[in-house]
């Protein structure tokens, strides 16, 4: 590295960020602070320096999480009115808005996204916690029609209950530690499920400032547990243990698959948020003053560390080439920087290791001859910065194409046909299937290639435009069930049929 690093790249953070830091951090059991077994550190992306210690747990702290996630289950939360819940959802989001800074620094500097990013997912935040809150009081069973042999014989009745699954494990990755966090405790919460939640060890500190939160809200105590380890001792631990009722995980599809075999021996529930590899498609038609940075930033929006990541560009021959020169220009413009930096529009990577990983995939694509439109380097400078880069000339079969890189890099085909079958079958030849955008003017194009599409989630002039109520999943090996919204409630409960004769 050609200089030495400097504190936040000479950034300020708030009074309250530093004071936080300087904590010690311990493990959320209870509704208390307790000592773990172990401690690792948490380092600041962009410089290398060490931000803070944590103390991690592994299989008896996450057994002692459990068993107070069913005390609560089975005492004060379960007992509690909806009327209560929703309250107390209520004023976790207020303590939440009230702490915004604190939470959106603590993004920034442990995951090293960009300021005006991290503003944003804490805003989703309070928001999804709002949301849920609100959903709380619509928790609604339906009456139906009661079995024919009662109903022969007597007047009856059959109705339905809807009732929480249990305690839920939750397992966070490192990618934007709050808002995962969020999405998976606001739904858990609102349907009246308890909470063991593992955050990756990559990123802690927001998760551990929101168990502070938690407390001061009210919530009582042993309804969220939160317990930091590595992922193959605490998280295989939660997922392995027979008292959850649910696993809920979002990460690799490789770790998913461990979950999977992890979950098995209590047959608990499971959901699943993995990978992608999401094909964006720009049609001859298509608005490129609109295209250009929204294919720009499908790839590289938080540093292509993203799961929705639009990262196979099918670029019609008609258009290619003034594609490539404008998202060629707007990767170049691009800052890259601290993300406390407001200037910053690209952060650095998560860690040495995953820009390894990354270099490896760039280099790989250099030396197969491909041609580097825009980037392809790593800075010279401390932290795990590279530069948005972006392939031209690739197909299908390159591991480039194929494999979730999970950093700034876009691979481009140029497409020559208008069959809309034949662009599918181009955008669905991938295990994955998350996410995907279509660019066009025209509107019969467009609907007829996004049914096409085999993905949970596809936008068309837009990409990734994922929100509070709107459903979010995956297809084929990106995940099993959804998140966000209505269907994410309703994978916290249970539905209990119930008939009577009168
Ligand atoms: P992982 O899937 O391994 O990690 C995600 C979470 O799972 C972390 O909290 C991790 O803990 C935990 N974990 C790891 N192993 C186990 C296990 N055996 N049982 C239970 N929990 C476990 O992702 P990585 O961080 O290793 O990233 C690797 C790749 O995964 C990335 O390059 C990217 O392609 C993909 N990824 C996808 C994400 C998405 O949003 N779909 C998010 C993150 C990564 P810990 O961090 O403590 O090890």
């Amino acid at each position: 590295m050609s200089a030495s690093a400097i504190p936040f790249d000479g950034n300020a953070i708030a009074s309250v960020t530093q004071c936080f830091l300087g904590e010690t951090h311990r493990l959320l059991i209870g509704g208390e602070w307790v000592e773990g077994s172990g401690e690792l550190e948490t380092r600041d992306p962009a410089t290398g320096l060490v931000l803070a210690k944590f103390q991690t747990g592994g299989a008896a702290e996450i057994d002692r999480a459990v068993k107070a996630a069913r005390t609560a289950f089975e005492g004060p939360w379960g007992r509690m009115t909806v009327a209560e819940r929703t309250a107390l959802l209520h004023k976790l989001a207020r303590v939440m808005d009230a702490n915004a800074t604190l939470l959106t620094e603590l993004d920034v500097i442990d995951n090293g996204m960009p300021r005006f990013i991290a503003g944003l997912t804490t805003a989703n935040c309070v928001e999804m916690i709002d949301y849920y809150s609100g959903a709380v009081m619509r928790i609604e069973g339906t009456t139906i029609a009661p079995p024919r042999h009662i109903a022969a014989e007597t007047e009856a009745l059959t109705y339905t209950l809807r009732e929480p699954v249990g305690v839920a494990g939750q397992i966070v990755p490192w990618n934007v530690p709050l808002s995962t966090a969020i999405l998976k405790l606001a739904p858990a919460l609102a349907a009246g499920c308890t909470v063991v939640m593992k955050p990756s060890e990559e990123t802690p500190l927001s998760v551990l400032a929101l168990g502070r939160m938690i407390l001061e809200s009210g919530i009582p105590t042993g309804v969220v547990n939160i317990v930091n380890g590595l992922g193959a001792e605490a998280g295989q631990a939660l997922a392995e243990h027979p008292g959850v009722d649910k696993i809920s995980f979002t990460g690799s599809t490789a770790t998913g698959r461990k979950i999977v075999q992890a979950a098995l021996g209590n047959l608990k529930k499971v959901s699943l948020e993995l990978g992608g590899k999401s094909p964006v498609v720009v049609m001859p038609d298509a608005d490129l003053s609109l295209a250009i940075p929204g294919v720009a930033m499908a790839t590289f929006f938080l540093q292509g560390q993203n799961c929705m990541a639009g990262t196979r560009i099918f670029a019609h021959a008609a258009i290619h080439d003034e594609l490539m020169d404008g998202v060629a220009a707007f990767a170049g413009g691009m800052k890259l920087g601290h993300g406390l930096d407001f200037a910053t529009m690209q952060g650095p990577l998560i860690s040495a290791a995953h820009t390894a990983k990354v270099m490896g995939y760039i280099d790989r694509a250099k030396a197969d001859g491909l041609t580097v439109v825009a980037g392809g380097e790593q800075l010279d400078r401390p932290g795990n910065f590279v530069q948005p880069t972006i392939f031209s000339g690739c197909d299908n079969s390159m591991p480039l194409m194929r494999e979730e890189i999970f950093g700034p890099v876009m691979a481009v085909q140029k497409i020559e046909t208008d069959d809309l079958d034949a662009i599918a079958a181009l955008a669905n030849d991938t295990p994955y299937g998350l996410s995907g955008s279509v660019w066009t003017r025209d509107l019969s194009t467009a609907h007829r290639l996004v049914k096409r599409i085999r993905a949970g989630h596809v936008s068309i002039n837009c990409h990734g435009a994922v929100g509070t109520n709107i459903p979010f999943g995956g297809y084929g090996q990106s995940g099993w069930g959804r998140e966000f919204g209505q269907e994410g409630l309703d994978g916290y409960l249970e539905t209990k049929a119930i008939t009577a004769r009168l």
